[in-house]
């Protein structure tokens, strides 16, 4: 309650844009994920891996943009390339020089990518795949498959709630939910719905639902079960595809079918992508007869593919992602080290740049131990660190970005330690 109320006490003007906003916005909200009570703060400014906000308060960023933020603020490479792409207008309704360029790079590291087409988001890079592999069971005789199996605690973005029981938020996909990293669940759902099933689109770890990693052993399973049924799986790696050079799929040494794609690769800028095998992909080439439709007036957004060929073409390289990782799983050790050290229901899960806080002992491994987490001391986490200047989201994820210094990072390890000991009799 009382870090509650110094949050209130210390953002006043951050609460007043709140106010203001909620006139014209339900909760004074656009982007769900951002609402957070009493209120969310209003960021006016970033700069290399810092954020301001409205009340003048500085932050290191670890949250990064749910990922998407993987350069930091304004890097000069990405800001040069955007800078030359304005310099010669961005609506052309023609093909520009870059798409083909991101798409080349994209194919180039991504191993189950054969041919990829791009969205304006995560989400719709799903809707396209999911549709894609729904024709193409069709066309394969596969005439009962209509769903799509997911799994418990995924996310694949804002109009694919899938939830056990049904979501009034979704596209018309009838869907089964199995339940994640465990085997023989999923394979006995597969046992009595294989035949009805087109696609198991899956995250090789699951970031929304706490950097949740997916067992080897079940994305194996999943491999070896969808290609005995000839069900294409699909990895969503809208935000995983950051975590080794070519991938978590790469890392894993496990090649799905498709693979979906957002976040950082548009330097920033809205972007989604969905690619895979080529006879899939195949279905959405115009030149051949019956070919899928996928029109979209901003799916090669000049600004988009400029900025994305600069961050994950020359800043973005798989060295800087090799050692961003490093650094992400050096970090996530030293925070359990100081957890383990204090004897508190306090840890990090994750993979490389990714992690999220959990409060509880229990290792995390399914659902049931990321719900077995203490509501009240992430609560707190949140406020504390608001305090103490990082900049963390409300459910305790973090992504690292490649501005974060080492300086920084001890900075972020740090803030946790004083939480830590500070509030050791809570945790
Ligand atoms: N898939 C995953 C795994 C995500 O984490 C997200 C976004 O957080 C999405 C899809 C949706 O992407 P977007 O928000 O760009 O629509």
């Amino acid at each position: 309650v009382e870090a509650r109320q110094a949050y209130i006490d210390r953002n006043p003007k951050s609460f007043a844009r709140h106010q203001e906003a909620s006139q014209a916005m339900p909760g004074g909200n656009t982007r769900t994920t951002l609402h957070n009570a009493p209120f969310p703060l209003t960021v006016v400014r970033g700069e290399g891996c810092r954020l301001w906000d409205a009340d003048g308060h500085e932050y290191i960023d670890v949250l990064g943009e749910y990922t998407a933020g993987i350069y930091g603020h304004s890097h000069p490479v990405i800001r040069a390339a955007i800078d030359r792409a304005l310099d010669h207008g961005w609506n052309y309704a023609g093909r520009n020089a870059y798409e083909g360029e991101l798409a080349r790079l994209i194919v180039d590291r991504i191993p189950s990518i054969d041919l990829v087409r791009f969205t304006n988001s995560g989400t719709e890079g799903n809707v396209m795949a999911l549709a894609g592999a729904k024709v193409f069971a069709q066309r394969a005789g596969r005439a009962k498959a209509t769903k799509v199996m997911v799994f418990h605690g995924g996310y694949h973005g804002g109009v694919l709630y899938f939830v056990s029981g049904g979501s009034p938020v979704n596209m018309p996909y009838d869907y089964v939910v199995a339940p994640y990293n465990d085997i023989e669940g999923t394979r006995a759902l597969l046992a009595k719905h294989g035949e009805e099933i087109f696609a198991v689109l899956v995250e090789p770890m699951q970031g929304s639902h706490g950097c949740l990693p997916g067992d080897p052993d079940f994305l194996r399973a999943l491999r070896d079960e969808t290609r005995a049924r000839g069900i294409t799986l699909i990895f969503d790696e809208v935000m995983t595809s950051r975590l080794s050079p070519g991938g978590l799929q790469a890392r894993l040494g496990i090649v799905p079918d498709m693979t979906t794609l957002g976040k950082y690769i548009g330097g920033g800028m809205s972007f989604g992508a969905f690619g895979g095998r080529r006879e899939i992909m195949e279905l959405f080439d115009p030149t051949k007869p019956d070919s899928l439709p996928h029109a979209g007036t901003f799916n090669n957004n000049v600004l988009t593919m400029a900025a994305g060929v600069a961050g994950y073409g020359e800043v973005y390289t798989p060295d800087v992602a090799d050692a961003l990782n490093a650094r992400g799983d050096r970090i996530r050790d030293r925070l359990n080290a100081i957890c383990a050290k204090n004897d508190v229901a306090f840890q990090f899960s994750g993979i490389g740049s990714m992690m999220t806080a959990h409060a509880t002992t229990r290792p995390i491994r399914t659902a049931a131990d990321i719900a077995s987490s203490n509501q009240d001391a992430k609560e707190l986490f949140f406020f504390d660190m608001s305090a103490a200047g990082i900049w963390i989201a409300r459910r305790g994820f973090a992504a690292l970005n490649i501005m974060i210094g080492e300086a920084e990072a001890d900075r972020f390890v740090s803030a946790v330690e004083e939480f830590v000991t500070a509030r050791k009799a809570l945790l």
